[in-house]
């Protein structure tokens, strides 16, 4: 997490072997052209499903004919957001998200359990 100018950039650095969701496929992050190899530039071969670190799920996701975050505005990625705490270490339930009385339109940021399981620790 990076904080400069005001603005806090939440997102997680993405690893190979970091936490994912479970029937997604596992992080890797291998070489494939390598200027160490003598190749022209270095690049990375990235296997990742998308919901691997911190990440946006668009309404398509659960929603058949939803809007696809591709559609999403940027806009509304960027702003005021609350950061609620999530105590349950499973899921985040109605029960427990109903008394923030959320909303239409507002910024939210869950803040689970896997917000530090995915940290990696070097
Ligand atoms: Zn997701």
């Amino acid at each position: 997490m990076n904080e400069s100018n005001n603005w806090l950039d939440t997102s997680l650095t993405i690893y190979s072997g970091m936490p994912h969701w479970p029937d997604n496929p596992p992080v890797s992050i291998e070489p494939s052209q390598c200027l160490a190899h003598r190749d022209v530039c270095n690049v990375s071969k990235l296997t990742i499903g998308t919901h691997t670190g911190t990440h946006v799920d668009g309404i398509n996701h659960f929603i058949k004919g939803g809007m696809g975050v591709e559609r999403m505005p940027l806009e509304a990625t960027i702003g005021k957001a609350r950061v609620i705490e999530i105590k349950d270490p499973e899921q985040i339930k109605v029960a427990e998200i109903e008394p923030y009385d959320i909303q239409a339109g507002e910024r939210i940021l869950f803040k689970t359990q896997n917000s530090t399981h995915a940290l990696k620790v070097e």
